[in-house]
C-alpha cells in the first residue's frame, strides 16, 4: 500500500478516510486534525495556559506530545487513583514521560485524601466507573481552576465521545446532550473543558504514540472490565467495520444539527449551585458529591474499626 500524499510505502491504513499514510505523512495529518479540533471549535490560542490530564495511556501521552510540539504552553496533571496494578506503573509511566520530555507534571493524590477507588468501591453502592469519573472531574477542575490555568484538556478521542454520545443518546439525556462536544466553556467555579483529539480515533492515537516511540501504559484498570462504554464501543467497531466513515458522521452531524437543539434545554430544571460547605466546589446541594463519598468511606472505615474493637473485647472476655 502506498501513501496517498508522497506515494512512498504506507505504515499506517486508515479505512474510514478511504486512505493511507507513511509515518511523515501520517504525523502531519494528525498535527492537521488536532489544528482543525482548536480552531474550528475555538479551544484556546497560543498565549493561554493549559493543563494536560495525563493518565499514562495513549491518548492524553499523544495529547501533550501533540500540543507541545505545536508550541502551546502546557502542563500535566495526574490523579493517583490507588487502583491496585494499574495506578502505580501508570504513575511511573507520566513521572518518566514527563521527565524525558521537559514537561511540568503536577500530582494529586484523591487516594491519600481518602478516596482510593477501591475503598470508595466498597463504601459506595453505585458503579464505580460513575463514582471514579465524578472524583476524577472533581480533582481536574480544582486544580485548573484555583491555580488559574485557562482550559484543561483530556485526551478523549473519537471514539470516546462517540460511546458517550451514543449513550446520552439512548437515555435521550437533554442535559448531555446540550452540552457534549469538544469545548465546554468556564463558568462560575468551573474552568474551560477542551477535547483536541476528538477528530481522531484510538487506533490514530496507538499509532501515533508507535510511530513516535512513545511508551504508554498498557495496564488496563482491573474495573473497567463490563462498564457500559466498553461495550458501546464494541458496537461502534462493528458498525465502523461494516460502513467506513459512520463515527465521524454521527458525531460530526450531532455537533452541527444536534446539539443546537438540546442546548436550550440543558440544566433548564438545575437549582442554583452553591458552594460546598467543606471543600467550597460549585455544588447542587450543601456537600458536594465527593465530599459526601468521602464521608461514606470514612463511616464504612470507623464501623469497621469499631466492628474490630468490639470482636477484640469479645475475644479478651472468652480468655
Ligand atoms: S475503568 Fe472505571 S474505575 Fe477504572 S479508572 Fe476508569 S473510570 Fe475509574
Ligand atoms: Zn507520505
Ligand atoms: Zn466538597
Amino acid at each position: 500500500m502506498k501513501c496517498r500524499v508522497c506515494k512512498q510505502t504506507a505504515a499506517v491504513a486508515l479505512p474510514s478516510h478511504h486512505t493511507a499514510f507513511c509515518p511523515a505523512c501520517f504525523a502531519a495529518y494528525f498535527a492537521r486534525q488536532v489544528e482543525r479540533a482548536v480552531h474550528n471549535h475555538r479551544l484556546f490560542t497560543p498565549e493561554e495556559r493549559i493543563l494536560v490530564a495525563v493518565s499514562g495511556g495513549k491518548d492524553s501521552l499523544a495529547l501533550i506530545h501533540q500540543l507541545a510540539g505545536q508550541g502551546y504552553n502546557v502542563t500535566a496533571l495526574h490523579l493517583d487513583l490507588g487502583i491496585p496494578n494499574s495506578s502505580g506503573p501508570a504513575r511511573e509511566i507520566v513521572a518518566a514521560f514527563c521527565a524525558a520530555h521537559g514537561f511540568t507534571l503536577r500530582v494529586v493524590d484523591p487516594a491519600e485524601m481518602g478516596l482510593s477507588v477501591p475503598e470508595v468501591k466498597a463504601a459506595v453502592k453505585r458503579p464505580i466507573c460513575s463514582v471514579c469519573g465524578k472524583i476524577k472531574r472533581h480533582y481536574m477542575n480544582k486544580i485548573a481552576y484555583e491555580e488559574g490555568y485557562d482550559a484543561l484538556a483530556t485526551g478523549h478521542n473519537l471514539d470516546d465521545e462517540v460511546a458517550r454520545l451514543f449513550a446520552n443518546t439512548l437515555r435521550w439525556d437533554r442535559d448531555f446532550l446540550g452540552t457534549q462536544g469538544p469545548l465546554l466553556p468556564a463558568q462560575g467555579k468551573f474552568a474551560r473543558k477542551v477535547k483536541p483529539l476528538c477528530r481522531l480515533s484510538e487506533f490514530e492515537t496507538a499509532a501515533y504514540c508507535f510511530l513516535h516511540d512513545l511508551r504508554h501504559g498498557a495496564t488496563a484498570c482491573p474495573y473497567s472490565k463490563g462498564a457500559s462504554f466498553t461495550g458501546h464501543k464494541k458496537l461502534w467497531e462493528d458498525l465502523e467495520q461494516r460502513s467506513p466513515g459512520s463515527k465521524t458522521a454521527f458525531y460530526e452531524h450531532f455537533l452541527t444539527h444536534g446539539k443546537t437543539a438540546f442546548a436550550p434545554l440543558a440544566h433548564k430544571d438545575r437549582e442554583p449551585l452553591q458552594d460546598c460547605r467543606i471543600c467550597g466546589a460549585p455544588s447542587n446541594l450543601e456537600t458536594c458529591g465527593v465530599c459526601r463519598i468521602r464521608e461514606q468511606v470514612f463511616a464504612v472505615k470507623e464501623k469497621a474499626g469499631a466492628d474490630l474493637c468490639g470482636q477484640g473485647r469479645e475475644a479478651k472476655n472468652s480468655l
